[in-house]
Order: C-alpha cells, then structure tokens, then sequence
C-alpha cells in the first residue's frame, strides 16, 4: 500500500453491509440509519430518488389525477402546481406564472412523510449503492421470478 494514503477504519450496519467509509464512526447514528433503511416501505424504497409524478399537460379540460393548480392569492398571475407521485403518494409543489409553468433549474417544496427521510446525518453511512443494495435484496428475487 503507498505510504501516503490513510487507512479508513471500515464501519459496518450489525448484518455485515459497509456504511460510507471516510463517516467517523456514531455508533448511536449507525443504528438509527440501519433501523431506518430495514423498515423503510417497499414502496418509499422503490421511489427513493425516483418518483412518478403526473405529467403537466390538461386532457379533455381536466389536470392528469394528481395534479392541481391554485392560484396564489398573495400574488396575483402567481400559481402554486401540486403533484403527487402515482406509487408513493409523496406531493411536490411549486409556485410559477403562466409564462414559466415549464422552466430549466426548477425547485421543487416536498412534503417529506414520516418515515421518508433518512436520519440527519445518515448521508454519512448510507450510500446510494447501499439503497440499491436494499432493492436488489427485497426485490430482485420476486422480479427474477416474474421474467418470462
Ligand atoms: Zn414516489
């Protein structure tokens, strides 16, 4: 090994997967992190990063389900667009003008559930590989399964 790179201690969840390995070790933080993961729901877990939010476009004078528009009454011509994920039912909103519904750069508010969210902190000792990891153990053999 050269000289010249440091020696990580390796920090592991108690069933054996590596958190992000330059975290200091939290041994209280580890354990709210691998509680966290382990009773995320199937299906946060399988939106995690990946949400299915209705399209923006009206269909026969109506908002897709999931979507809706008010309008601001603080700010006139202003609208906040409400969208809620088909699968997991997390909202996004945001607030436009006529001219700029669609817009590069655009922030999104989330109303995180309960539960959603990692432990502050976590991002230090769970990897997006480690979520991934997670899917492929929860759901890999059912979809294997299913392949025709
Ligand atoms: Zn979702």
């Amino acid at each position: 090994m050269p000289a010249n790179l440091a020696v990580v201690p390796e920090v592991r969840f108690s069933d054996g997967r590596n958190t992000a390995e330059a975290a200091p070790a939290d041994p209280q933080l580890i354990k709210e992190c691998e509680a966290w993961l382990n009773g995320l729901s199937d299906e946060f877990l399988a939106c995690y990063r990946n949400h299915n939010f209705p399209k923006l476009y009206a269909k026969n004078g109506k908002f897709p389900k999931g979507v809706s528009a008010k309008p601001v009454p603080e700010v006139r011509g202003h609208f906040q667009i409400w969208q809620r994920c088909r699968d997991c039912g997390i909202k996004r909103w945001y607030t436009c003008t006529a001219r700029d519904i669609f817009a590069v750069d655009r922030r999104y508010e989330y109303e995180w559930p309960d539960g959603y969210n990692m432990p502050r902190g976590g991002a230090s000792y769970i990897t997006w590989g480690m979520i991934l990891d997670e899917r492929n153990r929860r759901f890999a053999e059912a979809l294997i399964g299913l392949a025709a």
